[in-house]
């Protein structure tokens, strides 16, 4: 079986960024589980995974525009430090989430000053090339309740 539409697949990954820093990896976790086709996973790497087979292992190099996107300025926001609620608590560097009213977003904060804080929407890695080496351990056929849901069901799921 290889990968295609509407197969599940599990795989490892470990990703680096452009300095050969590892910034996430799966080691020690289970597996990253995701429907291909579905949009869950960014788009550079469902691209690579196409036809991939169980056991094969590569590597794949990921421009911002197929990852997390470009970084964008506009996504900057100046908001009163007495929006938070502990504004002795709020540093550069927390992340928060933040309701937008479509859907939850993370904010990091970037700037503190006297009575205004800078919030930034952009992604964390907005901006940076990803470079995973990936190791393909399952595919399987989605059921059609999990084609229905969009989302992977495992053991220790929801529904
Ligand atoms: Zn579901």
């Amino acid at each position: 079986m290889k990968i295609e539409k509407n197969k599940v697949v599990s795989f490892h990954y470990v990703l680096k960024n452009n300095e050969g820093e590892v910034i996430d990896s799966s080691e020690n976790h289970e597996p990253l589980v995701y429907i291909q086709g579905s949009g869950g996973i960014i788009a550079g790497l469902e691209e690579a995974m196409e036809g991939k087979k169980i056991g094969d292992k590569f590597d794949v190099v990921i421009p911002p525009d197929k990852a997390y996107g470009l970084y964008d300025d506009e996504l900057l926001q100046t908001i009163p430090l007495s929006s938070f609620e502990d504004p002795a608590d709020v540093e550069e560097g927390i992340q928060f989430q933040v309701d937008t009213g479509d859907g939850i977003r993370i904010a990091t904060v970037t700037e503190v000053h006297d009575d205004e804080v800078i919030i930034d929407f952009n992604h964390p890695l907005s901006g940076e090339t990803l470079y995973f080496d990936i190791d393909v351990q399952e595919i399987r056929e989605a059921t059609e309740e999990e084609l229905e849901h969009g989302h992977v069901h495992t053991h220790e799921c929801c529904h």
